[in-house]
């Protein structure tokens, strides 16, 4: 396969993930704050300026790591130039804003100012199809938990904890090998993240909410 063709093969595999990910994950992230409060020594903070990005600090939307696979490895050369273009192209129609914020934890006092990655616009991410290989695969622990609950505590489905339905293990083959492995490889990928899906949506019908988030964190 070809640069473009890999390029192409990216932006697939990114629509896909962020539709997933709009179903079940978006929830959990526009009430971070909540979220990470389920983690062991999880504090409580006050927003008090700009707005929190999550996870979409300074930085993260250029990580083209794929950790885990081999030490060094990362998205290939080519797709990573061929997404810097068309991240630039985008860039062009975004609206900037402040990127600084301030955090006040709630029982120190302390404050924490942070600055969102470049891509977070007034809406959110605004690379769709152009996100990096740690946006589409980064999922916080209590998100996996929850996802794992959903699956049965199948981990295969899941994938481990560096590596969400093995999708830097699945990019670490793309410009590597044959379009027909490809094609395969990405088929296979399909057919697992269609069982989570499917294993979400089931659970989220058995326990009559609106949603995987509504289930974990507002029904518990
Ligand atoms: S993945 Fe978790 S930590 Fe990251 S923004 Fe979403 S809820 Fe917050
Ligand atoms: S590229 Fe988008 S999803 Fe990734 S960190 Fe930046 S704003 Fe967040």
């Amino acid at each position: 396969m070809d640069d473009s063709e890999c390029f192409t093969a990216y932006c697939e595999l990114c629509r896909k993930l962020n539709v997933f990910f709009g179903k079940y994950i978006a929830a959990y992230c526009r009430n971070c704050q909540q979220v990470l409060r389920r983690l062991p020594g999880g504090e409580c903070y006050k927003l008090t300026a700009g707005v929190f990005p999550g996870c979409c600090h300074r930085g993260a939307g250029d990580i083209f790591r794929l950790e885990g696979v081999e030490s060094g490895s990362k998205l290939s050369d080519g797709i990573t130039a061929l997404l810097q273009k068309a991240r630039n192209d985008r860039m062009k129609t975004m609206e900037a804003f402040e990127p600084l914020y301030e955090l006040e934890n709630c029982r120190t006092g302390e404050r924490l100012v942070g600055e969102h990655c470049r891509y977070f616009g007034t809406c959110g991410c605004c690379l769709d199809e152009l996100k990096g290989p740690l946006c589409i695969n980064f999922i916080c622990p209590p998100i996996r938990d929850d996802l794992l609950e959903a699956a049965g505590d199948d981990g295969w489905i899941v994938g481990p904890e560096h590596d969400f339905l093995g999708i830097y293990q699945l990019l670490s083959l793309l410009g590597t090998v044959s379009k027909i492995r490809w094609q395969q490889e990405a088929a296979a990928f399909d057919s697992r993240l269609s069982k989570l899906d499917k294993a979400c949506e089931r659970f989220v019908a058995g326990r009559r909410q609106k949603s995987l988030y509504d289930c974990f964190c507002l029904a518990a």
